[in-house]
């Protein structure tokens, strides 16, 4: 079997799993009081941040016309960002600083994908970015979201993990970046400005945190995918890239 039909072999249960995070997500923060609802787009940003995992379950939900559009849109260098979730847990662990974000001129514009009455045209398919962006606060008519910090502790250990499944896959499924880039990059085309994404390194919490945080991820790993609880499928993936070489 060539590299590229062994990755494609790989994605079919790396999307699977990957739902199951997506799951996990909603079934771990039912019952937060947030103020978000329909037609509510304050964060429909054109900084969505994804793995090309997500992207490829994102281009299965598309519309030809929209996913053309969306990898056409060009991307300002200033708002990339400068390292993936997993990067950043490694290098903190060897006591060094990731590299600075820049600072983007101006505010954010809007996504690229949302439509003109207001909804996302992909909302089942969307990225994990656009479903942790959740808020207290209304702030649909200005100001800014809020979130509770253990609400950013768990989206941010959900990130590591997405990331983890991409970088099992490989390809250009494990690239991530901004969503016009990524598109372009799952659908074939030379993606500009991606990084690598890479396994997890450990899932770092403040310890006022980490009591909560474990069980949330306790239950998140004992997700049955195919048989298997979904932390068994984390390590198949380390053995199956280091079968890989
Ligand atoms: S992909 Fe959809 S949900 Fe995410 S920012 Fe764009 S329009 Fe909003």
């Amino acid at each position: 079997m060539s590299s590229g039909e062994g990755q494609r072999t790989a994605l079919e249960p790396a999307l699977e799993l990957l739902k199951t995070v997506y799951d996990a997500w909603e079934e771990l923060s039912q019952g937060w009081p947030l103020a978000c609802g329909p037609g509510c787009v304050a964060c429909c940003t054109d900084r969505v941040f994804l793995t090309g995992l997500e992207g490829a379950l994102l281009l299965s939900g598309l519309e030809e016309r929209l996913a053309a559009r969306l990898e056409s849109q060009a991307v300002s260098p200033g708002i990339r960002p400068r390292s993936t979730f997993n990067q950043r847990a490694r290098l903190y662990q060897a006591g060094r600083e990731p590299p600075p974000e820049l600072e983007p001129a101006g505010a954010a514009g809007v996504c690229p994908l949302l439509g003109e009455d207001g909804l996302c045209p992909a909302y089942p398919w969307r990225p994990l970015a656009c479903r942790v962006m959740v808020s207290r606060r209304a702030c649909r008519s200005g100001g800014a979201a809020w979130q509770e910090p253990f609400w950013v502790e768990l989206a941010s250990a959900l990130f590591m993990v997405v990331e983890h499944l991409a970088w099992g896959v490989g390809g250009v499924w494990a690239r991530a970046g901004l969503l016009p880039e990524v598109m372009a990059a799952v659908r074939g085309r030379e993606g500009q400005g991606l990084l690598p994404c890479e396994p997890l390194a450990g899932i770092p919490a403040p310890a006022e945190h980490q009591a909560r945080l474990q069980e949330c991820l306790g239950r998140l790993f004992a997700r049955p995918v195919r048989g298997r609880p979904l932390g068994w499928w984390l390590d198949e993936l380390r053995r199956r890239r280091a079968r890989a070489g």
